[in-house]
C-alpha cells in the first residue's frame, strides 16, 4: 500500500495515468467522446461493469483528476465536477431533494443560492427556513419532520460569522438530516467539513481554487452512496465542467497550500493594521482575538482565511468614497484572486435590502469586504491607508 501522503503532496502528485507519450504535466483531453475497444467493451462500459470514459458529459480524464484530487484534499469518497459553483449548489439540491422536502439554511448565503432557495425550488414544492448563524441555540427547533438537508456557509459572507461544524454535524446526525457545506471561503486547506460530519461539501472553484480569476467551475463532494445519486442526476441533466476548466482547476490546486498561506498571512496583517486606525469602527477577521468566535475559529480553521471585513466611520458615503479612492486594489465582483479586491456590499450586492435587513446579516453602511491577494502586503496596506485618508 502507498504511504499516506500529506495535503501538499496529494495536491501536486495526484495525476491521471500518463499516455504512451510519457508527458510529465497532465495534457488537456479536449474530446467529446472516447473510442470503444470492441462491442463487448462498449456494452460493459454502458452497464457500469468496467471503469472508463464514454462521453465527456459523463466523465473525462481532466475532470476525473480534479475530482480525485479534491476528494483526497477534503477527505471525501467521491465527487462530481460542475460548470460553476452555482451548478454545484443547484445540483446538490435537485439531485437529493424532492417535492415536499424542507431545507434549513444559514442566513446570508451567497446571493444566487438565495435566489435558488426563494425563486426556483418553491416551483417544485421544496421549501426552506433561514436560521441565524450567530444563534445556534435556535437551530434544533427549526428542524421539521420533512427537513431533509441543512445547508451552511462558514464563515458567512460578508459578516465572517462562524458556525460550529462539529456541533452541526452531530445535530444533523441526530435528526437524520443531510449536512451540506459550501466550503468556498475556506478551501480544504483551511477547513474540511467532512471531518466534522458533513455529508456533502460544495465549492465554487472560481474563487481560491482557481485563485487567479480566470475561470468558472464547481464541485460536489461526499460519500459514495450520495454521490451515486448526484452522478445519475448530473449525467443526464448535464452540468459538466469543461475539460479545459478542469485542467486549469487541477493545476491550480498544485499551488493552493502556498497561496492560502500567503493570502491568510497578509489578511491577518491587514486586519491587525486596521484595528489600530481611528477612522475604522470595527474589524472582523476569524483569527483576530477580538472576533467573537475566535476560539471556534482556532478549532475549526487552520488559518483565518483570505477575507477581511471592516467598517469605516462615515456610513454609506464614506464607503463609496473609500472605494473610489483605491489606486491599486480592484473593485470587482469576485474574491479569492491573486489580485486584492475590495467591495462595498451596502451600495452593490446588498443595495436592494433595507438598512434593517442589511443589519440582520451584519452589513453596516460603512462595511468594506477585502479579498486579500498575493501582492506584497506593504503595497496592499499602503493602498488601503491612502484611500482611508483621502476618503475622510
Ligand atoms: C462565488 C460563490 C458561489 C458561486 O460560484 P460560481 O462559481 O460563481 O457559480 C457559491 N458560493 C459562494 C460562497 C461563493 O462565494
Amino acid at each position: 500500500m502507498a504511504p499516506r501522503r500529506k495535503f501538499e503532496t496529494n495536491a501536486v502528485r495526484t495525476q491521471v495515468p500518463r499516455t504512451p507519450l510519457r508527458e510529465h504535466s497532465v495534457p488537456l483531453y479536449m474530446t467529446s467522446s472516447f473510442v470503444f475497444d470492441d462491442a463487448e467493451q462498449a456494452r460493459a462500459l454502458f452497464a457500469d461493469e468496467v471503469p472508463g470514459n464514454i462521453y465527456t458529459r459523463f466523465s473525462n480524464p481532466n475532470n476525473t483528476e480534479f475530482v480525485e484530487k479534491m476528494c483526497l484534499l477534503e477527505g471525501t469518497e467521491d465527487g462530481i465536477a460542475t460548470a460553476s459553483g452555482m451548478s454545484a449548489v443547484f445540483t446538490s439540491f435537485a439531485a437529493l431533494l424532492k417535492s415536499g422536502d424542507h431545507l434549513l439554511v444559514s442566513r446570508s448565503v451567497f446571493g444566487s443560492t438565495h435566489q435558488i432557495l426563494t425563486m426556483i425550488l418553491p416551483k417544485w414544492g421544496i421549501t426552506h427556513t433561514y436560521a441565524d448563524i450567530d444563534k445556534p441555540e435556535q437551530w434544533e427547533a427549526l428542524i421539521r419532520p420533512n427537513t431533509r438537508m441543512i445547508f451552511v456557509e462558514t464563515p458567512s459572507n460578508p459578516a465572517l460569522d462562524l458556525i460550529d461544524l462539529a456541533w452541526l454535524g452531530a445535530l444533523a446526525k441526530k435528526h437524520s438530516v443531510l449536512l451540506n457545506v459550501d466550503n468556498c471561503f475556506c478551501t480544504p486547506y483551511l477547513q474540511q467539513p467532512a471531518s466534522f460530519g458533513a455529508d456533502l461539501v460544495v465549492h465554487s472553484g472560481t474563487k481560491f481554487i482557481d485563485g487567479q480569476g480566470r475561470t468558472i467551475g464547481g464541485i460536489i463532494l461526499g460519500r459514495k452512496e450520495l454521490i451515486k445519486d448526484v452522478r445519475f442526476f448530473a449525467r443526464h441533466s448535464g452540468p459538466s465542467l469543461s475539460p479545459f476548466n478542469a485542467w486549469i482547476l487541477s493545476k491550480s490546486l498544485e499551488t493552493l497550500a502556498v497561496r492560502m498561506e500567503r493570502h491568510c498571512a497578509s489578511a491577518l496583517d491587514l486586519a491587525r493594521q486596521l484595528e489600530t486606525r481611528a477612522d475604522v469602527e470595527s474589524v472582523k477577521y476569524p483569527f483576530l482575538p477580538s472576533h467573537p468566535q475566535h476560539a471556534l475559529a482556532l478549532r475549526q480553521m487552520k488559518l483565518g482565511g483570505g477575507i477581511v471585513t471592516f467598517t469605516v466611520k462615515g456610513g454609506i458615503d464614506r464607503g463609496r468614497r473609500f472605494l473610489n479612492a483605491l489606486q491599486m486594489i480592484s473593485h470587482t465582483a469576485n474574491l479569492g484572486d491573486s489580485r486584492t479586491i475590495a467591495t462595498h456590499p451596502a451600495s452593490t450586492t446588498h443595495s436592494k435590502l433595507t438598512d434593517a435587513e442589511r443589519a440582520a446579516v451584519g452589513i453596516l453602511p460603512g462595511l468594506i469586504r477585502v479579498s486579500v491577494g498575493l501582492e506584497h502586503v506593504d503595497d496592499i496596506l499602503s493602498d488601503i491607508d491612502q484611500a482611508l485618508q483621502k476618503s475622510r
